[in-house]
């Protein structure tokens, strides 16, 4: 959707805010909470992240003043994405109950699902979430929760004007600036912000605030901005084809080395953006008269996810680390036609010993480049 770049000056985001609760939105933002940016329900803007920016290196993440503080979104990104907003940590599928007959009776559970508007997604998070839609509903099963949830979802992408040390998203084949699949996109300056429509749902909030078209001047220092932005990162993937390099190391040394220092804490699974695997399990009632079929998160890291028919197939932490960077990196392709990596850099940050996906990938693929 082509549309004029308009201006919302920054005392017009609790009119933004306003329009989506009128139009019956919950607002979701980012907000400081347990010196962590994390997105909650935002009742005011007051609660944005006013100021602040985050400092990230590998295994690494602190909160520091900005130089301006009227500016709320001069950070990268906190340690959730938007992914819980669309697959749950955790939820209950059915539920069985047993009368007094000894009768059983199951139920479903239908998802909650109420429009929710995401203020201040990142791009990273935004090309995820596309990528969760091949998984979860773009194949030939549908899940019926992320998909109700995710089309009740409206989301105001802001554009990434201040890229962590950790983010890479340029390296992963992303931008620092969403080019569709957003229904409303910002780019923050001094004193407001640059706003794209990307929908007819975000033309219909966008209308009711009157804002005034975006000068040149503003439309080009919002493109040097992310222009800036996009040339601060160092951190890349390796080109070329990475499934071919990583199949062709499966017997390296080097997971070995990698899994010295891994712990399989699964942080990295938990924190990714993309990652989807999930368990499923009964949590029956003391009583025994109920039980429910609830599905958690779960990760490639733990020895019980890849129980297949009693055996444990990766049973220690090097298979672990390799499934996950070759899937993450290689096969998730031929599943999805995608990489499984946006380059968000969170898996690098939440590591307690700081692994650097960037640069274990970049190791095995020389290996093998050195092999030839
Ligand atoms: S693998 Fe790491 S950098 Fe890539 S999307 Fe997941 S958390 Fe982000
Ligand atoms: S790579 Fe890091 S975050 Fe991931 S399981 Fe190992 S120690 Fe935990």
């Amino acid at each position: 959707m082509e549309t004029k770049k308009l201006f919302l000056v920054h005392n017009q985001l609790s009119k933004l805010l306003s329009s989506l609760n009128q139009s019956g939105y919950q607002c979701i933002g980012p907000q400081v909470k347990d010196g962590v940016i994390v997105y909650d329900v935002l009742n005011d803007v007051r609660q944005l992240p006013w100021g602040v920016r985050d400092l990230q290196a590998p295994g690494k993440y602190r909160l520091d003043k900005t130089a301006n503080p009227e500016n709320a979104f001069g950070w990268a990104n906190g340690a959730q994405a938007i992914k819980p907003l669309t697959f749950k940590s955790e939820e209950t599928l059915w539920k069985v109950t047993r009368d007094e007959n000894g009768q059983l009776a199951f139920k479903s559970i239908d998802p909650e699902a109420k429009p929710v508007a995401i203020i201040g997604a990142r791009p990273c998070d935004l090309a995820a979430m596309l990528i969760m839609d091949k998984v979860f509903i773009e194949g030939a099963y549908k899940d019926v929760r992320y998909q109700a949830r995710r089309e009740k979802l409206f989301t105001v992408v802001v554009n990434c004007t201040a890229p962590s040390a950790n983010c890479f998203c340029v390296g992963a084949n992303g931008d620092v600036r969403a080019k569709d699949h957003f229904d409303l996109a910002m780019t923050e300056l001094e004193d407001g912000f640059v706003v794209e429509v990307g929908s007819d749902a975000g033309q219909s909030i966008i209308e009711k605030l009157s804002l005034q078209p975006a000068a040149i001047e503003q439309i080009q220092t919002a493109d040097q901005r992310l222009e800036a932005a996009a040339q601060s990162q160092t951190k890349k993937l390796p080109k070329g084809d990475l499934k071919e390099k990583l199949f062709n190391n499966l017997d390296s040394e080097k997971w070995n080395e990698i899994a010295k220092r891994c712990l399989s804490c699964t942080n990295c699974t938990q924190v990714c953006p993309t990652c989807f695997c999930h368990s499923e399990g009964d949590v029956p009632a003391l009583d025994g008269a109920s039980s429910e079929h609830k599905r958690l998160w779960d990760s490639c890291f733990t020895e019980g996810h890849s129980r297949l028919h009693s055996e444990v197939v990766r049973d220690d932490t090097a298979k672990r680390y390799r499934q996950w960077l070759i899937h993450k990196l290689g096969t998730w392709a031929d599943q999805f036609g995608t990489s499984g990596c946006v380059g968000c850099g969170r898996c690098i940050t939440w590591c307690p010993v700081g692994i650097d996906i960037t640069e274990e990938a970049a190791a095995l693929c020389s290996e093998q480049e050195k092999s030839k």
